[in-house]
């Protein structure tokens, strides 16, 4: 009878949450509270699978660096859907491994709505001509070349998914499943599926599903960005150590609070850049 009763209760919310989506284009904080409660002790599949199945987050696409970790989210979005979009930012300045390691995986996968998204070229044209900015002003780099692309593409959803977890950083451990994107006017709703994963789970997950790595891991880069701002750790360093090295900067500015282009990107937002 308590299963039943609780089975009933889930149709509810589910129905109450359809009625919102139908009725408003976008989320609010009450949304991502019932979302968190409605999956609290769902596994992340599951979550996924009735999210993405049943249309609760209304139109969804996942954010990917193709980096070290990035086949395990993508491998368990694609085992739902592979049509979902999943966006990767095009800087122009990515080791060619990574672009190899994302036409892998998108085969591999079959993903099938895969948008690499370049940079505006008269913004880069007026601001990044010689192609070297990343040397002398790395925030206005990435400026151009992953926070305004990526907010002009997901000014078009819904929801997006990032690979965030739990252990990459002490802001993050407390962070819920289900998030609004306080800067954006219509409330975008962030899903951090991993985000009470541990290394050790996706680990397993990896040798589980067989699944292939960035080949740059076994060469030293536990975290991968763009060639010109990313170098090897040493073994006992900060995995995140060798991005922007020697820079005052730990994180590419798609996560900053009023972000450039009206803010349209959330304030913590990072898509394991
Ligand atoms: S990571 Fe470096 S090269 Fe890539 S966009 Fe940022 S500053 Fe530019």
């Amino acid at each position: 009878m308590a299963a039943r009763r609780f089975g009933l209760f889930v149709m509810a919310e589910e129905q109450r949450i359809r009625d919102r989506i139908d009725t408003g284009p976008r989320f609010s904080e009450a949304d991502a509270v019932r979302l968190n409660r409605l999956f609290h002790g769902n596994d992340t599949h599951e979550m996924l699978n009735s999210l993405l199945k049943d249309g609760l987050a209304g139109d969804v696409a996942v954010v990917s660096s193709f980096g070290a970790e990035s086949a395990v989210l993508l491998h368990l979005v694609s085992q739902i859907d592979p049509s979902i979009p999943v966006l990767f930012l095009e800087t122009g300045k990515h080791f060619p491994e990574t672009l190899a390691y994302r036409d892998l995986l998108r085969e591999r996968l079959g993903l099938t709505d895969l948008r690499s998204l370049t940079p505006d070229p008269e913004l880069l044209k007026a601001k990044d001509e010689s192609g070297l900015r990343w040397n002398y002003d790395p925030d206005g780099c990435c400026d151009i070349r992953k926070v305004q692309p990526l907010a002009k593409e997901l000014a078009g959803f819904d929801a997006s998914i990032t690979g965030r977890k739990g252990f990459q950083a002490s802001t993050r451990v407390n962070l819920p499943r289900f998030e609004i994107d306080s800067s954006v006017a219509q409330g975008r709703l962030k899903i951090n599926p991993l985000i009470d994963w541990s290394p050790e789970v996706i680990a397993a997950y990896v040798v589980q599903h067989d699944l292939p790595q960035h080949p740059l891991v076994a060469l030293g880069y536990p975290s991968i960005g763009c060639s010109p701002c990313t170098s090897k750790v040493a073994e006992g360093e900060d995995p995140r150590a060798g991005r922007w090295r020697g820079w005052d900067k730990t994180e590419c500015g798609i996560h900053m609070p009023g972000g450039p282009e009206d803010g349209d990107l959330p304030p913590e937002f990072d898509p394991v850049f």
